[in-house]
């Protein structure tokens, strides 16, 4: 099959679809892969990477969308692109049609089929190409919340894992799934004390096994929030309720409880924020204060570290896009009910049930 790869041109977008490891899989299978001049840039991969792994390098997105059998990426195609698809071409990526009705129409004019990557699934019941993404934005919470933390950035001027003779920062993260398991180890490794609270007991118990020594875990309700955001000094929103937006768990009014130039991460920004005060922001702008409190609310925090995520979502989609370029989408989702679960789109219908309810259209 021939593998299409265009740099991404999504804005602040610096992620890029295939890997030069992924690229030299595919061809070591027989695959082609085309990949456009430049796109692997923004995460550390230049074109002699991508040659190197015996792919082949193309001027433009053009040359990319009319050779390719298939073309991966990361975000949703944009206007001009979805412009080149055609009918029969095989589009894995990241799409979230549900919100998104203009794409929704180009893609099924299009002809073409789409499985998105946010839809595929795994045996446990996750989302396993969103949890690369979760566990990236975990990671990074504390490290820009402890960033935040300092005085020049409005914080209060505590180190996560104080000194000896000073205690550490108070840390509290609400949601102990995967970004906020991800979350509550990187703030424990800097040396602060966390508490994970969670809504689902079979959860707290698992965290409790797994990390029991390591951090605190706490049943989430309004009452255990109100009294553990009093004494933190940063609290993490990692809730995430399927399909609806965030819940608030922070009021304004709460603000006022807390220590003054405490820091507040919203990571389920892109659900809405679990913060009454959240709005979104940009690795351009990430911050800023309401009533003394310092919020942090980028939307899309893996993007801030483009390399680690790019490889991550590499790691994770390999396995899938190496069997739809060896099988063709038929048999591959014939074969695989977890690949089957990403078919958003085919020949001009809409296959996903959530999306079509969502917008109104006939699956
Ligand atoms: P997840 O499903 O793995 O975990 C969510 C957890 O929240 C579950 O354990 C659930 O029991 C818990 N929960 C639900 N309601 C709760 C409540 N009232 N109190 C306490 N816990 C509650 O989801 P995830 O992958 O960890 O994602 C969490 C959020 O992070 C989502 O909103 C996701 O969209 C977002 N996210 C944001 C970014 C970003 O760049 N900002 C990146 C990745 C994920």
């Amino acid at each position: 099959m021939k593998i299409g790869c265009p740099k991404e041109i999504k804005p602040q977008e610096f992620r890029v679809g295939m890997t030069p490891n992924a690229a030299q899989e595919a061809v070591a299978r027989g695959h082609e892969v085309i990949i456009e001049t430049g796109a692997g840039l923004g995460s550390g991969f230049d074109n002699d990477a991508y040659v190197a792994a015996g792919a082949r390098i193309v001027d433009t997105a053009e040359e990319v969308f009319a050779t390719a059998d298939m073309i991966v990426k990361v975000k949703e195609p944009q206007a001009v692109e979805r412009k080149m698809l055609r009918e029969g071409q095989l589009l894995f990526t990241y799409l979230h049609l549900a919100p998104d009705p203009e794409q929704t129409h180009d893609l099924l004019a299009s002809g073409c089929t789409a499985i998105a990557y946010e839809t595929v699934t795994d045996s446990n019941g996750g989302l396993p190409l969103l949890a690369p993404m979760s566990e990236v934005a975990g990671r990074l919470a504390p490290q820009v919340g402890s960033w935040t933390l300092q005085k020049a950035n409005g914080g209060r001027g505590v180190l996560m894992g104080g000194v000896p003779g000073v205690g550490p920062a108070k840390v509290v993260v609400i949601g102990g799934g995967v970004v906020g398991t991800h979350a509550a180890q990187v703030a424990a490794g800097m040396g602060a004390d966390v508490t994970v609270l969670d809504r689902s007991l079979p959860r707290l118990r698992y965290l409790d096994d797994v990390f029991g020594g390591r951090f605190k875990n706490q049943y989430s309700t309004a009452g255990a929030t109100a009294e553990l955001i009093q004494s933190a000094d940063m609290v993490i929103g990692a809730v995430l309720i399927p399909g609806a937006a965030a819940p608030k768990l922070i009021t304004r009014e709460q603000l006022s409880t807390m220590k003054p130039g405490a820091v507040l991460v919203d990571v389920a920004i892109d659900q809405g924020g679990c913060f009454e005060t959240s709005k979104a922001t940009t690795h351009a702008d990430p911050i800023y204060e309401v009533d003394g409190i310092m919020h942090y609310c980028v939307a899309n925090m893996p993007g801030a570290v483009a390399r680690t995520s790019t490889i991550a979502l590499g790691n994770a989609t390999m396995p899938f896009m190496l069997a739809l370029a060896e099988k063709g989408w038929k048999q591959a989702c014939q074969d695989d009910p977890h690949l089957l679960a990403g078919l958003n789109v085919h020949a001009g219908q809409l296959t996903y049930y959530a999306v079509g309810k969502a917008l109104g259209i006939d699956v």
